[in-house]
């Protein structure tokens, strides 16, 4: 029986990884492949540490310490240190803004290498079910295994809330822009949303795309204000406000959408949808052990502990003011320290 069940193998469940490792835990890794919900983003660069060109931490803080070391001109006192310094930032952030930020399938990849390196079982099983058993709990999988644990780290994220309307089954439809974006080269879609992925995702269409629509049912952006100001003064992306998606139209593949403007039918013409209006926490497995809010998260402090003794919650899955792969690991940190008290004091 392993210590620690760990649910899923995105930011939070890697960096929970890690940490078991670190305490000497019994663990196991489980995921069903699909990949974490930023292994689509086109480029991350809020992840402390990882940025530009590919370079590790350790190289950049390397490059950065020779300044002013002993290897260096013997004659720099103190300020002409700190200029270099302070110059040598100023430069590589300029060669940094072009974009060589990870993109986040290259991430996830760094933490997946971090894992393993550190030891850590992988298995490629999508779970079903979790239940409680005497001394823990029974993990169910897809694949009709089962797996007995003491704890668990639950950290199965969320997935791309749908659109609900008809049409959209239609080919044409999608919820991930760096996915199938480069299928609408000089194209025109759609995007529907308002908050920061759908603004995201807008920019990220407008390079390739000839029009992006922004459709969005109210009359002002969710969206940080640095995104909604790039979103405003993109040529090509045209914002529909006030509108609200009455179907996608099309009979095998998109054609369009009708829309009601303040109240008005309208139709666009459109060659793809792209839907950006949030997700849903991937609580199935274990809404009936665990206490879940209105919204389906499930209810956890900052250490990780739900309703349920013995059961831990991590990353976008848990209730959270800011979902974010920093603040996922954080919680996955949190989760093994919890844990490894629930298993020494139960
Ligand atoms: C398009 C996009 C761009 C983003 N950009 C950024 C960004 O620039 N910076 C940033 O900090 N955050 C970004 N985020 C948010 C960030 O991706 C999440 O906050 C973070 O990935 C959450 O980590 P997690 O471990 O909770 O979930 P995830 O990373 O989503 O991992 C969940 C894991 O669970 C697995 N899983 C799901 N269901 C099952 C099942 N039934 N059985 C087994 N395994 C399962 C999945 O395969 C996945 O590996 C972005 C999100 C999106 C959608």
């Amino acid at each position: 029986m392993y210590d620690i069940l760990i649910a899923g193998g995105g930011a939070a469940g890697l960096c929970a990884a890690v940490y078991s490792a670190r305490a000497m835990l019994s663990y196991v890794v489980c995921d069903s492949g699909a990949g974490g919900a930023a292994v689509s983003a086109e480029r991350i660069d809020n992840y402390l540490g990882i940025f530009g060109n590919n370079e590790t931490g350790t190289e950049q803080t390397a490059e950065l310490n020779s300044i002013g070391s002993p290897s260096a001109s013997p004659d720099l006192n103190a300020r002409s240190v700190i200029e270099r310094k302070e110059t040598a930032m100023k430069q590589r952030a300029k060669r940094n803004a072009g974009g060589g930020s990870p993109h986040g399938f290259e991430l996830y990849e760094k933490f997946r290498k971090h894992a393993e390196l550190f030891g850590a079982e992988i298995l490629t099983r999508g779970i079903t079910r979790i239940e409680t058993v005497p001394n823990g709990f029974l993990t169910r999988f897809t694949d009709g295994g089962e797996m007995l644990s003491k704890t668990v780290i639950y950290a199965l994220g969320s997935t791309p809330r749908k659109l609900g309307a008809e049409g959209e089954n239609l080919q044409g439809v999608s919820y991930c822009a760096s996915c199938d974006g480069a299928f609408y080269k000089n194209k025109v879609v759609a995007v529907i949303g308002g908050g920061d992925t759908a603004l995201s995702e807008a920019l990220y269409l407008s390079r390739t795309a000839a029009r992006v629509y922004l459709i969005h049912r109210r009359g002002e952006f969710r969206a940080a204000p640095s995104l909604t100001a790039q979103v405003k003064a993109t040529a090509n992306i045209e914002l529909v406000l006030n509108a609200s998606l009455v179907k996608i139209l099309g009979k095998n593949t998109v054609s369009g959408v009708e829309l009601s403007i303040n109240g008005k039918g309208e139709k666009l013409i459109t060659d793809g949808v792209f839907a950006a209006i949030g997700s849903v926490p991937n609580t199935d497995a274990v809404k009936d052990i665990v206490s879940l809010d209105e919204r389906g998260y499930i209810i956890a402090d900052e250490s990780g502990k739900t309703s349920l003794a013995g059961f831990f919650a991590a990353g976008d899955v848990r209730t959270k003011p800011f979902r974010q792969i920093i603040t996922a690991c954080a919680d996955g940190a949190y989760c093994v320290r919890s844990a490894e008290d629930y298993l020494n004091f139960r």
